[in-house]
């Protein structure tokens, strides 16, 4: 199969065709110069890495529901939001169902992977591995422990399975526990994320000792602590739909300006389907409500190509002959590669030129 049209990759847009066999990229040049005319299936449009949802909560698919009336503070906060008791009293097999679901809609999607913040100790990282069995989406699972002060043995079986530990916040966490956790997962070198000034400011000093890998949300954060986050060089993944349902956006202007490496993430799953598409395209139009725009070119790459370089396997955001990615073609005219992608997507346009890998898609 060839693509003519366009690459919009770690790289960039840029014009050119992409020849295909048995899925992989075998050849890329400049658009219309390939020498293969009628000898291969020919479509018109756009390749570009699959893309990452960089922050979930599928534990949560178990409901899908509108919000009860209250501040998020009673919805989703542990240990007694609505979610949390949603949770408790869900059988395993409701919530593997919910998860499969979540995880069969990124599938269509073409989305490869996905980073997801599990609760429930050790058990709900087991629950998580058991749903995804099968899937083709590669679950990054950032587990949660459950008793505090931290159990030691609880912490090292946890790490034993999860691929990291995501917390609530600084403000719910003790600073002993949140150093403990740090350390004990910079020791395995695994993954150290949390929530940070989602519904109320918090100070970098909380968020930022001990450095984490990354930091979900910032929406109530000034510029002063985004420059913060910047000079720390810590990973910043949004959820602006999660965000906007209780009346706040990131400043992703702000974030773009100050060239903060940022992830997209579509959050808890009770409230917003787990659409990367939607996400983005909402994180697109949602600054412009507030007259403060971001470029498509930063969103595409938070989608595209950032969360590949976080998960050390940067390769995978480039479309080149032999390259690790997995590629998804994107049937649009490919006049404006990033702003289609940001706006047009829908899932008949996506093309899979091949089998996708099933584990280690980098
Ligand atoms: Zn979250």
């Amino acid at each position: 199969m060839l693509v003519d049209g366009a690459i919009l990759d770690a790289d960039g847009p840029r014009p050119a065709y992409v020849r295909f066999r048995h899925g992989r990229v075998v050849e890329v040049g400049a658009r219309g110069t390939d020498s293969t005319r009628g000898r291969v299936r020919r479509i018109r449009g756009i390749v570009i890495p699959s893309p990452v949802n960089a922050h979930t909560h599928l534990g949560d698919a178990v409901s899908v529901r509108e919000p009860p009336p209250g501040p998020v503070s009673q919805l989703v906060m542990p240990p007694h939001g609505y979610k949390f008791r949603l949770l408790a009293t869900s059988s395993p097999a409701a919530k593997i169902a919910g998860i499969r679901r979540a995880l069969h809609r990124m599938e269509r999607d073409g989305v490869a992977a996905v980073v997801d913040f599990r609760e429930e100790g050790r058990p709900g990282v087991e629950l998580l591995r058991r749903a995804a069995r099968g899937s083709r989406v590669r679950v990054v699972a950032l587990g949660r422990p459950v008793a505090r002060p931290v159990d030691a043995e609880e912490l090292r079986s946890l790490l034993d399975v999860a691929d990291g530990i995501g917390l609530s916040s600084a403000r719910d966490e003790e600073e002993s526990t949140r150093r403990r956790i740090a350390r004990a997962c910079r020791a395995r070198g695994k993954r150290f994320g949390l929530h940070a000034s989602e519904a109320v400011r918090e100070s970098p000093d909380r968020y930022l000792d001990p450095r984490p890998d990354l930091l979900i949300h910032l929406a109530k954060a000034t510029p002063e602590d985004l420059a913060r986050v910047r000079e720390a060089g810590v990973t910043v993944a949004v959820c602006p739909r999660s965000n906007a349902l209780f009346g706040r956006q990131p400043d992703l202007a702000t974030m773009e300006r100050l060239g903060i490496r940022l992830l997209l993430g579509t959050d808890n799953a009770m409230f917003h389907a787990p659409s990367i598409w939607r996400e983005l395209e909402f994180a697109y139009v949602g600054t412009r409500l507030r007259k403060r725009p971001v470029s498509a070119r930063y969103l595409a790459r938070a989608a595209l190509v950032e969360p590949w370089r976080w998960l050390g396997t940067a390769g995978a955001a480039r479309i080149a002959a032999e390259s690790p990615a997995v590629p998804l073609v994107l049937r649009l005219p490919p006049d404006d590669p990033e702003y289609q992608v940001v706006t047009r997507v829908t899932e008949h346009l996506i093309v899979r030129p091949g089998p996708v890998p099933r584990r280690g898609t980098s």
